[in-house]
Parts: structure tokens; sequence; C-alpha cells
């Protein structure tokens, strides 16, 4: 247990006249140096975990009995320093102490240092550093309410209040932890509860509407050889593996003179910023030009998938320039579909934070914002706590946090709140 290789001794009561004095001995050698210089009724190794031996300390030099002692002898680890020790307990005075002392250096020992018992104890490990301030306390106590508290401490009051303390502060991370998922988890509940939206983007006659039509197996999109034939916003809801994925087909965006076709293209665009990733289409029987450059650009700020369409014609692309997912599909075939299908579902899958089923699920913009409102005000408590100062500001923050939550879930709350949820509610509900 013991972190030393010395053996240390040391008068533990005043020096003076008095009617018994203590010589304290620690140290892994303790009871090897204590036995030459001492005479017992038993022999010291024998001696129990905990026991007193009568005896006499004897001068080897001069072969003759110095003191008649007891000592107290305590194996590690049931001993004030966690080591084994010997309390010899002499006559008092001030000379058979200090030639107790000397006779123990000259044996191996050496003079301890100042609290070096104490300090022992605490390294090893036997008591904390508050208590080991306590014992002085109690030692230095000048009177008895001074006393009291002093050795409230010793017995761990003030240690034990710290532990639960430092326990909150760890549990108030485990929170802010907590708290960050659920936050988190509002990417899966929003595209669970509003659906993911996907735009279908390319230039004209590139077959968006065809493929439109064939992802929704219906015919809702116009779909002609001639180019800059769909204007207005379309949309449709499809299910892929419990994602509600909604389609927007719309303008193929290219300048065009038309003013019907500009403000098309002005609204494919909008849609593009709103969108939550993109099908970028482009026509692989066909070579890349620079409308299609000029197009990825605007596509690659979202999380897209690049799809070569017309895989049933000649192939006129080879290797397609742009990074990303790509897949080749026929429209007009039905081919390539699944694939399709099954990397529109991982695009949403790697947008949905890991773990994101096993917690609980925020589901409302309100509910995000709460939560980080609480977020933000444990990180100012916990930066408080870091830097030691303004703890004033801790308890503060705390309770704004609290507050965050019960406004979160209602206990407390403001018209304007209720309001504004229940707006959503349809009348009868
Ligand atoms: P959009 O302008 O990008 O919406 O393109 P459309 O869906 O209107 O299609 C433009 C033309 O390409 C139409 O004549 C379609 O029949 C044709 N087309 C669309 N997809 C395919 C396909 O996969 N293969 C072939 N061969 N033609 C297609």
């Amino acid at each position: 247990m013991s972190n030393f290789t010395e053996t240390i001794c040391g008068i533990s009561t005043p020096i003076g006249v008095g009617a018994i004095s203590i010589i304290r001995v620690s140290g892994k050698d303790s009871i090897k140096i204590v036995e030459k210089i001492f005479i017992p009724r038993d022999k010291l190794k024998k001696a129990k975990g905990a026991s007193i031996i009568h005896g006499w300390i004897k001068c080897p030099e001069c072969k003759k009995n110095l003191d008649e002692v007891l000592l107290f002898v305590f194996k590690n680890p049931l001993s004030y320093t966690g080591e084994d020790m010997v309390e010899i307990s002499t006559h008092g005075g001030i000379v058979i102490p200090q030639k107790v002392v000397r006779l123990l250096i000259q044996n191996g020992a050496r003079m301890a240092e100042r609290g070096e018992f104490t300090r022992r104890r605490f390294l090893n490990g036997k008591m904390s550093l508050l208590e080991a301030e306590a014992i002085l306390n109690v030692i230095q106590a000048k009177t008895e309410k001074g006393l009291l508290i002093a050795e409230e401490n010793l017995n761990g009051k003030l240690n034990k209040k710290i532990n639960i303390l430092k326990k909150d502060l760890l549990e108030l991370k485990t929170v802010r932890k907590k708290l960050k998922d659920m936050v988190a988890s509002y990417t899966r509940g929003k595209i669970l509860l509003d659906g993911f939206r996907l735009a279908i983007v390319g230039k004209p006659n590139v077959g968006k509407s065809s493929l439109f039509n064939t992802i929704l197996q219906e015919d809702k999109a116009i779909v002609t050889e001639i180019p800059g034939t769909t204007r207005d916003l379309l949309e449709g809801i499809i299910d892929l593996k419990g994602y509600p994925v909604i389609l927007h087909d719309m303008a193929g965006i290219r300048d065009s003179d038309s003013k019907v076709e500009k403000i098309g293209v002005d609204k494919a665009l909008q849609m593009v910023r709103r969108s939550d990733g993109i099908l970028f289409i482009i026509d692989g029987s066909e070579t890349l030009d620079k409308a299609d450059e000029e197009i990825f650009k605007t596509v690659a700020k979202k999380p897209f998938i690049l799809v070569v369409n017309k895989s049933d014609l000649k192939k006129e692309i080879k290797d397609v320039p742009f990074t990303g997912k790509t897949i080749w599909v026929s429209a007009k075939k039905h081919s390539g579909l699944d694939e399709l299908n099954k990397t529109i579902v991982k695009l949403i899958e790697e947008i949905i934070p890991d773990h994101a089923e096993e917690g609980p699920t925020c589901t409302t913009q309100r509910q995000k914002e709460k939560i980080t409102c609480a977020i933000d005000s444990l990180d100012s408590g916990l930066k408080a706590i870091k830097k030691a100062k303004d703890l004033e500001l801790l308890a503060f923050d705390i309770d704004e946090a609290i507050n965050s939550l019960k406004e979160l879930t209602g206990e407390i709350t403001s018209e304007d709140v209720l309001d504004n949820i229940f707006s959503n509610f349809c009348i009868g509900k």
C-alpha cells in the first residue's frame, strides 16, 4: 500500500516533563528496526494486526536497558499511516524520547518531516486532503465550538458534501449530453413528420418530369419533348422505408426570354433553397455542357444524388465529372429505380444523427428552441464553474435552464406560446 521506501520516526508528544512520551515509527522496516533496540516478552513479528507489547528499550552499544516501554504495533493497513507502524510509549521527559529516536535512526530509520505521518496517511488513500486539514484544525482548535466543526470535517462532513456536489456537476454534464441528443433528434422528427423535401433539378428535357412520374408511379407531370413544358411546381409524396419523401418537379433551370418560364425558373431556384435534398438529373445520352455545370454549382450546396437519365439510349457520358452518389436510370423504361430509392433512403439516413432512434424525438421547432435555451444556460453555468468565479451566476444559469425546460413542458407558459401551439389544432379537437 505504501509508496515509501524509507522508514521514518519522530516524537509525537510535546517535549518536556510528562508521564509518558510517544515515539512513532512508520514504514516497511519499522518492526525490524524497533526489534533491534527492544527486548520483548514475546517476539514482535508475532504481534497481531494491532497489539500492545510490554518490554524494554535497550541500548545495543552500552548493552543497558534504557526504559520500560509499551509498544503499540499496527500492521499495514491497520495503522494511522497505512504502513507497518510501531508507537513506542516511553516514560516522559526530554532525554529518553530523544535517546530512543537516536537509536532508531542509528538502526535505519530517518527523522520524519513535519506532518509526514499524516501526509503518508493521505498518500496511502486513508483520508482526503480535507480531512488532513481537519486534523490540523483539531490540533489547533482553541475553543470547544472550534473543535466541534474541526471534528465534523475530520469525520468527512465537508468531504461528503463536496462529493455530492461533484456528482451533481457530473450529472449536469450528463443532462447536457441528453439534451443535446434531444436537439439532434429534431432532424429525424422533422423528416418523419413533415417529410423530406427532395427537389428534382436539371436542365429542360433531361427527363425530370418523366422521373417524377416514374417514382410516383402516376402521370402527374406533363411529359413532352418540348423543353420548358413544366413551369409550375408539382409535388407528390412517396413512402420510402417509412420516410415520407416529398418529391418536387419544377421548371428546368435555364435562361429564357419567356416571362412565364422565367417565373418558373425563379420558383425552381427558391425550391432548391428550401429543399432538404436534391436529385440532380443529367441526360446520359448527351454530352454535358456549361448549363449542367452551372446547375451543379447550385446543387452541390445541398445533399444531392446525381441521376444520369436515359440509360436506355446510347451513352454519351462516360466519366461523370461530378463527385457524389451517382445512379444511372431510365425514367422511360423504369430501370435503376430500386437502386435510386435505396440511395435516397441512404441520403436521408446520413442526415439523421446516429442513435437518433434510441432516445425520445423532438418534433417541433419550439421544442428544439427551448431545449437549446436550456443547453445554453447550462453551458454558461459550466463555464462559470470552470473559471471558478461568478459562482453566484451559476445558480442563476441553472434556474434559467430549469425555466426553459418548464416552458418546454408547459409548466411555465405565456398566452402567445399557447396561441401558437393550439392554433395548429383543428376546431373540433
Ligand atoms: P424534363 O423537361 O426534364 O421534365 O423532361 P421530360 O420528362 O419532359 O422528358 C423530356 C423528353 O425526354 C421526353 O420526350 C421524354 O419522353 C424523354 N425521356 C425522358 N426520360 C427518358 C428516358 O429515360 N429514356 C428516353 N429514351 N427518353 C426519355
